[in-house]
């Protein structure tokens, strides 16, 4: 395949909603980026919202919107105002000189980029269970996030997998929608800080179920969705079935940030680390390089901070390009 070299002046890595609404800002603002947009999951670039169905808690659409059709109008949008997308991965970078190189290998063949400034927008996965029938049943019943999902569950049962504070934060959280939350954890100790942990003992809606794992999750996609999971005790070895409408695997997220080990800062879960500048809360400690969304952020995660920090990031990679 062909092999390419073109400059940019800024290059944003990652089409989620915080590098398309980078990219939208930088547009309006006269330096139309390129977006890489990230094909590794083997899904449509777009980030999380691809994979999920209906959102409703992003402002602007009262009656809600499908994940992949929300991320189209961001791109959209993105494009109107003159934002080209290159469809690959970005699989090296050096950013230990101006301009930055990347190394992109895109559906058209090998493409090096240079770049003036970048914006890093690679997002988070969640972890999951790696089971086929949570694949199977994913977006119909089967979530990694209860903001975005609890409401659909108003008193139902539903069960939550995991024993750090991601799952006592979504256990509790989802007791406010729920009729009953079973929580699933495979060992006996949890992981979670004692302050979380306590709030979840502490509320008479969550039940345990320590030292189980979920062997299956049994629905169909669709509008069946949901109906039980089988469930292992893993001092027994005897399986039981739960009735239940949703399941929550909450045992963590993965942020997309392989490619900068070694170069920026991280914290122990691999997040990228932001210097807190007053004057640009996105900046790196790499100058011209800008980082926005879940890929900096394990505190939110929400489409709509995610846009709100690609925002500031356009606002920041434009003002360092004007200087
Ligand atoms: P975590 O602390 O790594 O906990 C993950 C949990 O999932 C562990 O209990 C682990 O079990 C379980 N797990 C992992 N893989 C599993 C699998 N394949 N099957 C079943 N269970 C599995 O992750 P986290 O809860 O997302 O927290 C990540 C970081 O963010 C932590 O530093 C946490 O304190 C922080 N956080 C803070 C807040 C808050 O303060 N509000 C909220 C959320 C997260 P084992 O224990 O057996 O390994």
């Amino acid at each position: 395949m062909a092999e390419k070299t073109q400059h940019e002046k800024l290059v944003i890595i990652g089409s989620g909603p915080a590098g398309l609404t980078a990219a939208i800002y930088a547009a309006r603002a006269a330096i139309p980026p390129l977006v890489v947009e990230g094909l590794s999951r083997g899904g449509p670039p777009g980030g999380q919202l691809v994979a999920t169905t209906d959102v409703e808690n992003y402002p602007g659409f009262p009656k809600g919107v499908l994940g992949p059709d929300l991320m189209k109008l961001f791109r959209d949008q993105a494009e109107r105002f003159g934002t080209r997308f290159a469809m690959g991965d970005v699989e090296k970078v050096n950013l230990s000189q101006r301009p930055f190189t990347l190394h992109a290998q895109t559906v058209e063949g090998e493409l090096t980029i240079t770049a003036d400034a970048l914006i890093i927008a690679t997002g988070a996965v969640a972890k999951w269970l790696g089971l086929p029938s949570e694949k199977k049943l994913a977006g119909y019943g089967v979530s990694a996030c209860a903001t975005c999902d609890g409401f659909f569950f108003r008193g139902q049962h539903v069960l939550v997998v995991g024993g750090g504070d991601t799952a006592m934060e979504e256990a509790t959280y989802l007791t406010k929608h729920a009729a009953k939350v079973t929580l699933i954890h495979r060992r006996d100790e949890l992981r979670a800080s004692a302050i979380m942990q306590k709030r979840a003992r502490d509320n008479a809606k969550i039940e345990w179920m320590l030292s189980h794992e979920i062997v299956e999750i049994i629905g169909e996609a669709g509008h069946g969705g949901v109906k039980g999971a089988k469930v292992k005790n893993l001092k027994t070895g005897e399986v039981t079935t739960i009735d239940c409408q949703g399941v929550f695997v909450a045992i963590g997220h993965q942020p997309n940030t392989d490619l900068f080990k070694g170069v920026l800062d991280m914290d122990e879960n691999g997040y990228l680390v932001l210097p807190n500048r007053k004057d640009a809360q996105t900046a790196t400690k790499i100058p011209g390089v800008f980082a926005a969304g879940d890929v900096a952020d394990h505190v939110y995660r929400q489409a709509v901070s995610a846009a709100g920090s690609g925002c500031m990031a356009a606002i920041d990679a434009s003002r360092f390009l004007s200087h």
